[in-house]
């Protein structure tokens, strides 16, 4: 196998940042392909070619100069890393896991085809089976587009029939969504896993998860769920990613409901932002073990050296965020203000993200 000194990422967001900051402590230089110039992994990174996504001459170009290809999100062309792989070059994380996560009717078929426990959902092809479904089943449900979604966008909850009127008049008949039974959360939870080429495993921490307006607000650990229901989260990821002959990072969402079932909500194939704390507050983070996984070396089992709480920066906050939180662990993203978009995170430690806990509660 070639030696691999540098490492091309597709995206330059925070996530393709915080990748680069990972790989240089491991020695390595970092590629970046985005379409914008002056995104967050620009201020980091060796140099960046500036593409489009959909342009797979972008692809090419990144392909040769780099000895390696990850990606730090999953809405980018299959076909394109594919035809790379055809031709002989390494993207370890693959196309396949792109296949299957830019399309939520396809993610939760696999899912459950794997053998794991997803919420019960229905695809909707037109309004009146929608109406049908509704209408045969009791209970509350969540039309979600299939495709292209995140952070709550493409989302509309039926608690009753005005919601349901209400779809009638936003519902397009050329776009697929999915229907899923809405249940009653205890908590949400993310298990990330890291997997290398030799086939070893490893686990961050549970990470409990809170939002605000459909987007991650913050993040904790440990989690104060029961030892028996993380341990069997953590198994559920650790087997998922072993069936999914996965290497990489895999981000794995997860409902709890009141009697403590898990439920598989979405899949990520790259470091997610609930584990950006472990960059503080675990020995090894998750863009250190997606490096080490990536790059075929020996993984570490990530431990957590104490509690945590990740504040997701967002929209204007970042304007007061930066002064108030100077003295904590503060990651600019070096964005321009935008509503709703991730500008920054801080991470407090111990006593600290008590502290913070109990303000935000
Ligand atoms: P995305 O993160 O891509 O916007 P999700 O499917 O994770 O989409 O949904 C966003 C949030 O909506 C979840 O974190 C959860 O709080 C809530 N939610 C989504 N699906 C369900 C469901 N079936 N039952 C209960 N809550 C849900
Ligand atoms: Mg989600």
């Amino acid at each position: 196998m070639k030696k691999i000194e540098i490492i091309g990422i597709i995206g330059g967001g925070q996530l393709g940042m915080m990748m680069c900051e990972a790989a240089y402590t491991l020695g390595f230089k970092c590629v970046v392909l985005d379409p914008n110039p002056n995104c967050s992994a620009s201020k980091i990174c060796s140099s960046i070619i500036v593409g489009s996504f959909d342009d797979v001459k972008a692809y090419e170009t990144l392909a040769k100069q780099c000895d390696i290809i990850t990606y730090e999100f999953e809405n980018i062309p299959y076909t394109y890393v594919k035809m790379l792989m055809d031709n002989g070059f390494q993207i370890p994380q693959g196309e396949k896991p792109l296949y299957i996560t830019q399309n939520r009717i396809r993610e939760k078929n696999a899912i459950q085809t794997l053998g794991f426990t997803t919420v019960k959902y229905f695809e909707i092809h037109s309004l009146k089976q929608l109406d049908e479904i509704v209408h045969k089943t009791d209970g509350k449900f969540i039309l979600k587009t299939s495709f292209g979604g995140y952070d709550g966008k493409g989302q509309w909850h039926i608690n009753d029939e005005s919601d349901l009127a209400n779809i009638h008049s936003i519902y397009k008949e050329n776009v697929e969504y999915i229907l899923e039974e809405k249940i009653t959360l205890k908590k949400e939870i993310s298990c990330i896993v890291h997997r290398n080429a030799q086939g070893e495993t490893a686990a961050q921490p549970i990470f409990e998860n809170v939002h605000k307006d459909g987007i991650l607000h913050y993040s904790i650990s440990p989690s104060t769920l029961n030892n028996i229901t993380l341990e069997q989260a953590k198994s559920i990821a650790i087997s998922l990613i072993e069936k999914l002959n996965f290497i990489g990072t895999l981000a794995v969402e997860m409902f709890i409901d009141t009697k403590d079932d898990i439920f598989i909500n979405e899949l990520a194939p790259r470091p997610h932002n609930s584990g950006h704390l472990s960059i503080e507050a675990c020995d090894y983070s998750q863009f250190y073990c997606h490096i080490l996984a990536i790059t075929g070396q020996p993984l570490p089992k990530p431990l957590l050296k104490q509690n945590a709480l990740m504040l997701n920066i967002i929209g204007d906050e970042y304007l007061s965020a930066k002064t108030l939180y100077c003295n904590y662990y503060f990651h600019d993203y070096f964005k321009l203000i935008q509503e709703k978009r991730k500008m920054a995170h801080v991470t407090f430690l111990g006593k600290d993200a008590d502290k913070i806990k109990e303000e935000l509660v």
